[in-house]
């Protein structure tokens, strides 16, 4: 899962991303609205952590002008403005969650597992196919209940399947998710990862599904 940190205070962003990077997130920071829109014009995040006071064009008009565009990226407000009608404004203008300083991660965490699984219409913090069990919360996976050791990628993709499944992923959002961690990721890293994947979901009963042209898919091994 991808977060796009829009922050002007560099400790701030910096604390914030390094504690998201240990929970396995990639994270790209925007000190600035303008940044953040080309970010999100260019590239795929799963959600966005956004700050309130910015230089010139604030985290309001910022998220207005996203949803204005008719974006539906999950917004998550963390700021120290922590009046109720702040709070309002913020919903108002299109974020889906408001936190106030002093904000700590487990929740900032909490709130963003929150927000991308009902992004994702995904109703339990276990993601599950079949045998294959990811637990969100703890980031464990396992596999027939035997635990399933998996890399950062692997996770990332691997959740990334759950959440979508029964739909295709397509191969550019797997590369725009890693993105983060290898700054020239590519498909056939993505490749890699998956048959490495593969390998360690051979002794069960899900697979990782090719469909030519456009992406993944997770499977039953017959269908
Ligand atoms: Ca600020």
């Amino acid at each position: 899962m991808r977060i796009l940190i829009v922050e002007d205070e560099q400790l701030v962003a910096q604390g914030l991303k390094q504690g998201l990077v240990q929970l396995g997130y990639t994270v790209d920071v925007a000190s600035s609205a303008e940044e953040a829109e080309s970010f999100v014009a260019a590239e795929r995040f799963d959600i966005a952590l956004v700050d309130i006071g910015l230089p010139r064009a604030d985290g309001f008009q910022f998220i207005r002008n996203l949803r204005a565009k008719g974006e539906v990226l999950p917004v998550l407000v963390l700021t120290a403005l922590d009046s109720m009608e702040d709070t309002v404004r913020g919903l108002d203008a299109g974020a889906d969650d408001y936190m106030t300083k002093p904000y700590r991660l487990p929740e900032i965490a909490a709130r963003i597992r929150a927000l991308i699984r009902r992004s994702n219409a995904v109703a339990d913090a276990s993601l599950r196919h079949n045998k294959l069990c990811l637990d969100t919360r703890s980031r464990t996976a396992t596999l027939d209940n035997q635990p399933l050791e998996l890399t950062n990628r692997e996770w990332a993709i691997l959740e990334l399947l759950l959440m979508a499944s029964p739909a295709v992923v397509g191969k550019d959002k797997l590369v725009q998710s890693l993105a983060g961690w290898d700054k020239d990721i590519t498909p056939n890293a993505v490749e890699v990862h998956v048959s490495r994947l593969r390998g360690k979901l051979a002794a069960g009963d899900v697979i990782i599904r090719t469909i030519r042209g456009i992406g993944y898919r997770v499977d039953a091994p017959e269908n």
